[in-house]
Formats: structure tokens, C-alpha cells, sequence
């Protein structure tokens, strides 16, 4: 029981979150930290013990030795604790007489011994008796408090102290201040270089990028006209369009060492270092000038600074950010270094990244077209042994929204079917069950007893009803009752053409198709499932974007009430924007408006065809999967005269 408008966050979980950035971190020089450590616990326990003194030798003695001594008035002081007796002999004693058991004698004035518990004797009648001195002090002489203070919690001063110095110095290069030192690592050219020509759909933004390889690659020339030389490039667009890529297309273009680094990396570890491991980051970068460096993230440090979020980790980001801008400050355009940072937020940026002489350029990176996605889909397939049966730019056409990520992705999927069928090369039914993999989930193998398959079946249908028969909606590809994930079943529907625009019309259409689902269970059971849950969020959140951020509602007018950027983040529970209580309640109102309307649309709809929904409920419960051409058959729907 899915929505139908699960592709989009579908897409989003398929994207691989790893990219080979900056490899693995080196650990040659974290493990320098553990000499250092044992090493301080050396010199502690040596000086330690230097204050403290040698232990005295103590012989020691049986109990029944003890009492001779005692009867022969041979001792003269004695202490206790517990059962240990230990004091001073007036005369040195040797025991044991001669070696027993390997034992060795030993000669001292000073003694220990253990009363047995079964004793009996009045010890101290018998000591005051013999003039002993008892209870005079207490058994060896305590360790003073200092002391003890110092072993105790010397180390760990000791060691804090150390990585307080290493942190102050900021790293300057000594071999154990590793922590400062940037993570970025030199992006060795693999036996490919990354170029242009692994880049496609986005060929404006190649042509930007071509004129910074012509200047990394003669700097001189432009240096000569007096010309202005980008610092920075900001390059903006959602996840998996190739940011990264194009990044290191360009140092391969030019042929020039790539430092790549996420900005989240410079604040992650130890509080204070961001700041040193972006100095170390573009020293790096300009003694191996001309080269590019790569800050993937910029918005993770580069948010916009003060505002009301002057918490914790604050302070730390602004002093990353502040010393990123004082590096770009620096440059006087002759180094040949250029920055070239990625973000998907780009309007949550501080306005100073932004000044001229730092991200100047920047350049804004979109999701492919239909033409684009062939283009991609030919470049990830140039390995892949493809069976004559394959039609990339059909496979194009039904993956709108898809971003060249995800195209990878699909056709490695595919790829991986086409093993396991043990074909030799791929064909189209690997491609085109890939990307129902991609789209809908994987198949989940659980066994749903009929009652349960009924209900997804009509609840599917309902949506799908509603998708088929709307104008505007986008058409309906594929119907399912195979569980997937967490849904039980789904109803895919996709745009036959990339959208850029929503209209009103089409909107509204969404939400009435998220409700159809469990409208279709109360006409058919007269209750709904909680299988609707998702659907019912999905139509709310829509219908509050309708109404408070594209101005479609009459009631509250053509103005924006939302909060902005951020949403999510915890800017935006901040970023309290003057909106009364009045007008809240009254977007409340619409949103709760919109949304019965549509119900009663979906109703209507889904009453007046209920033979239709009824025919492919039917045939869902025979096949469980139905593509586009079979429901809009079964459902008697004709599917070129919504177009
Ligand atoms: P971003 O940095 O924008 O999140 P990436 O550059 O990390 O995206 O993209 C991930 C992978 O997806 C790339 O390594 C590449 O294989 C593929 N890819 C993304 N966009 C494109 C494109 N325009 N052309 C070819 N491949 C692409
Ligand atoms: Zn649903």
C-alpha cells in the first residue's frame, strides 16, 4: 500500500552515499599517538617512585618467631592492620636461618609477619609486658597525598596537557600533530583519467569548465592580458549529478593534481583543528600549484553565520569558514590553485562565500533531460556487452527525475541480473526489472494471506483508477501487490516528459490520487487499513506547500508563508518568521479544506468506475503485477486520450 509519488524518495535511497573521495585517511600517523602515551606513563611511574623512595627490606617472619622476639624484649616498635603486624627489631634478625625452599635469608632490623586468626594469646599484655611501643604508626608510612594525587591523576594531566600543546601549535608539521593536518589526499590519476568525456547531460556546464582547464593548463597567457582568473566555482545541484565527477573531470582535463575533501571532515573530529586542516589543505594544494581543490559540502561549514542557531559546534564551523575565506583572501590569482566546491543548498550559504574574489563562479548543475539520460546511460554501458534487444533511449524516456547516479546505478543492477541469469550480456527485460528494482524496491518474500492481498489489491486500485483516469496525472506504469520494503503493494506512476512546472490542476490530481487508495478500502469494506498512512502524509504535505508557498489558495492569497530554506535542519525552527497565530490557523483550515474536497473528488471517481476498479482488482489478485498496457486494457481506460 503505497503512495504513488514514492519515486521520488525511492530515487533518493538508491543513490550510493560513498563516493572514492578522498580514500582512505592515512593512519601512518595516528599511530605515532601511542608511543607518545606509553612514554608518558614511564616518566610518570620513574618519578613517581623517585618521590616516594625505595621501599625499605623487610624480613619476614612467622608469627611464632614474632612472639620469641617479643618474649626476648627484641622488639621495639610495632603497628597493625588487620592481621599484618609490621615494626622495627632493636637488633637485626636473619630468617630464615639457612635457605629453605629456594627461599632466601634475609637480614633486616624491620619485620612483617601475620597473626593467625586462631590466636588466642593477649598480645597486648604480652607487648606491654616486653616494652613495646604499639599502635605508634601506622603500617609503612603512607604514601603522601600529593603523591598519591600525582600517580592517580598524573597521567592523564600529564597527557591532556601534551594534547592541548600539540592542539595549540596548530600542527605546524611536527610529526605528531596529525589531527590538524587536512585529510584531503592528492587524487592520484588512476590508469583512467577522469575527462570530459565521462561526463554527460550537463554540456553547459562542460563548456564553463573548459575554459578553467585552458587556464590551468597556460596560466601564463592570462596572466599576461592582466585577465581576472577565477578563484572558486561553486557548483550547485541536487545529489548524484555529477558534481564530484565533474570536479575531477576537470583536474584530469588539465592534468593537474586534485585534493578533494568533504567540508563536514573538517570539523568532524577534534574541536579546534578545522582551521589548521584547512591551512594545511591549500599549502598542500599550492606547493603542488597549478592543481584544484575539492570541497564537497560547502554547507556544511559555509552556512550562513550568526542567526538564532549560536550553538554548540558554532564556533568551530565559523573559524573553518572564516580561515577557508582567508586562504581565497590570500590567493593573488598567480598560484594556479583553484577551488572548486559542491552543495545542494546553495541559498543557505553565508552571502561572504559568495563576494567576488571567492565563489564568484558558479555554476549550476541540473538534473539531465531525456536527452541527457541516453547520453549517460551510453557512458556507464560502454563496458557492458548490451543484447540487440536494448533500446537505451527507451530506457531514457522512462526514467525522468533520474540523475546520472542513479542511471549508474540501474544499469549496474541490470548488470548484476544478467549475471545471475547467466546471460552474456544484457538485455532488456534485465534493464527493465532493474529499474522496477530501482523504482519500486526489492521484492520482499513473505506470504500474505488472501484477506490481506484483497484489500492491497483494491487499495492499489483505487490509486491506480484515479491515476488512469485524471487528465493531468502522470500515467500509471506499473501496478503491484508484491510486498516491497515496507509497503505492501505499489501503484507506480511517472511523467512521460521531464516536469519543471506543477500546475494547480496537477497538484491537486496527486492528492486526490494519494487518497484513492484508501477511499477505494471504505467503499469497497466500508473502513480503511493503516496501510494509508503514508499515502495520507503525502497528500497533506502537498496540500500545505499548495497553500502556503505557491500562493493556490484563495483564502490566504499569493503570499509565502513557509519557512524557508532549511526545512528539516534546525534553522528553520528558528528562523521564526512573523506569521500570527491567526494566519496559521487559517492555513490549517485550507490545507484541512483541500484535502476533504479531494476526498469527495476521489470518491465520486472511484464510486462512478467502480466496475473498473473492481476488474483490476480481479485481475491483481491472478497476475500480482500489471504493467501499463495490461491495466489500462483491464480497466477499459483508453490511454492515448488523456494525452
Ligand atoms: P554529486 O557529486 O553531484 O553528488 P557524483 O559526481 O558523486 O554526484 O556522481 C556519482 C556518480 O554518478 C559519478 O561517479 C558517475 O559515475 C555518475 N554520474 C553522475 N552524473 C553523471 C553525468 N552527468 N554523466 C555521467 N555519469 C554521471
Ligand atoms: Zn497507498
Amino acid at each position: 500500500m503505497q503512495n504513488p509519488f514514492r519515486d521520488s524518495s525511492q530515487l533518493k535511497k538508491q543513490r550510493d552515499p560513498g563516493k572514492p573521495l578522498a580514500g582512505k585517511p592515512p593512519t601512518v600517523k595516528r599511530v605515532r599517538w601511542f608511543p607518545m602515551i606509553l612514554g608518558l606513563f614511564v616518566v610518570n611511574w620513574i618519578v613517581a617512585s623517585l618521590i616516594r623512595g625505595p621501599e625499605p627490606t623487610r624480613v619476614k617472619l612467622p608469627y611464632s618467631t614474632f612472639i620469641e622476639q617479643v618474649t626476648a624484649r627484641n622488639v621495639d616498635s610495632i603497628s597493625s592492620r588487620g592481621a599484618t603486624i609490621q615494626g622495627d627489631l632493636k637488633k637485626e634478625i636473619t630468617y630464615p636461618p639457612k635457605v629453605i625452599d629456594s627461599q632466601k635469608p634475609v637480614t633486616a632490623s624491620k619485620f612483617r609477619t601475620e597473626r593467625p586468626t586462631f590466636a588466642t594469646d593477649d598480645l597486648s599484655t604480652m607487648l606491654q609486658k616486653s616494652g613495646v611501643k604499639f599502635g605508634a604508626e601506622p603500617i609503612d608510612r603512607p604514601v603522601s597525598l600529593w603523591i598519591q594525587l600525582l600517580t592517580g591523576v598524573g597521567p592523564t594531566l600529564l597527557f591532556l596537557g601534551a594534547m592541548l600543546w600539540f592542539l595549540r601549535r596548530g600542527m605546524a608539521g611536527s610529526g605528531l600533530g596529525s589531527i590538524g593536518k587536512s585529510k584531503a589526499e592528492l587524487y592520484v590519476p588512476p590508469a583512467e583519467r577522469t575527462t570530459f568525456a565521462d561526463v554527460a547531460g550537463i554540456d553547459e556546464v562542460v563548456d564553463d569548465m573548459r575554459e578553467i582547464v585552458d587556464f590551468l593548463k597556460n596560466p601564463k597567457r592570462y596572466q599576461e592580458v592582466g585577465g581576472m582568473i577565477p578563484k572558486g566555482v561553486l557548483l550547485t545541484g541536487p545529489p548524484g549529478t555529477g558534481k564530484t565527477l565533474l570536479a575531477r573531470a576537470l583536474a584530469g582535463e588539465a592534468d593537474v593534481p586534485f585534493f578533494a575533501v568533504a567540508a563536514s571532515e573538517f570539523i568532524e573530529m577534534i574541536v579546534g583543528v578545522g582551521a589548521s586542516r584547512v591551512r594545511d589543505l591549500f599549502d598542500k594544494a599550492r606547493a603542488a600549484a597549478p592543481s584544484i581543490i575539492f570541497l564537497d559540502e560547502l554547507d556544511a561549514i559555509g552556512r550562513a553565520r550568526g542567526g538564532a542557531m549560536s550553538f554548540g559546534g558554532h564556533d568551530e564551523r565559523e573559524q573553518t569558514l572564516n580561515q577557508i575565506l582567508t586562504e581565497m583572501d590570500g590567493f593573488s590569482g598567480n598560484e594556479g590553485v583553484i577551488v572548486v566546491a559542491a552543495t545542494n543548498r546553495p541559498e543557505i550559504l553565508d552571502a561572504a562565500l559568495l563576494r567576488p574574489g571567492r565563489f564568484d563562479r558558479r555554476v549550476v548543475v541540473n538534473p539531465p533531460d531525456v536527452v541527457g539520460r541516453e547520453a549517460i546511460l551510453k557512458i556507464h554501458t560502454r563496458k557492458v556487452p548490451l543484447a540487440p534487444d536494448v533500446n537505451l533511449r527507451v530506457i531514457a524516456s522512462v526514467t525522468p527525475g533520474m540523475v546520472g547516479a542513479d542511471l549508474r546505478n540501474l544499469v549496474n543492477e541490470a548488470a548484476l541480473l544478467a549475471a545471475r541469469r547467466q546471460e552474456n550480456a544484457v538485455t532488456n527485460a534485465d534493464l527493465t526489472d532493474a529499474l522496477e528494482r530501482v523504482q519500486l524496491g526489492a521484492a520482499r518474500h513473505i506470504v500474505m494471506t488472501l484477506d490481506d492481498r484483497t484489500k492491497t489489491a483494491v487499495h492499489e486500485s483505487g490509486h491506480a483508477i484515479i491515476g488512469m483516469m485524471l487528465p493531468e496525472a502522470d500515467p500509471v506504469r506499473k501496478i503491484s501487490i508484491i510486498p516491497r520494503g515496507r509497503a505492501l503493494g505499489v501503484t507506480f506512476q511517472s511523467p512521460d516528459n521531464d516536469r519543471y512546472a506543477m500546475s494547480e490542476t496537477y497538484l491537486r490530481g496527486r492528492i486526490v490520487g494519494a487518497l484513492g487508495g484508501r477511499v477505494a478500502e471504505r467503499l469497497k469494506f466500508g473502513q480503511v487499513t493503516t496501510g494509508a498512512e503514508s499515502d495520507l502524509s503525502v497528500a497533506t504535505a502537498i496540500a500545505r506547500q499548495m497553500i502556503s508557498r505557491w500562493g493556490m489558495s484563495e483564502a490566504i492569497g499569493p503570499v509565502s508563508i513557509d519557512n524557508g530554506p532549511g526545512e528539516g535542519g534546525f534553522d528553520g525552527a528558528f528562523n521564526s518568521s512573523p506569521i500570527s497565530e491567526h494566519t496559521r490557523e487559517l492555513v490549517d483550515n485550507e490545507v484541512r479544506r483541500l484535502i476533504d474536497s479531494c476526498e469527495s473528488e476521489a470518491h465520486e471517481l472511484l464510486a462512478a468506475n467502480e466496475q473498473r476498479l473492481d476488474r483490476l482488482v480481479e485481475s491483481l489478485l491472478e497476475h500480482e503485477t500489471l504493467d501499463e498496457a495490461e491495466a489500462y486494457r483491464i480497466a477499459e481506460i483508453d490511454h492515448n486520450i488523456r494525452k
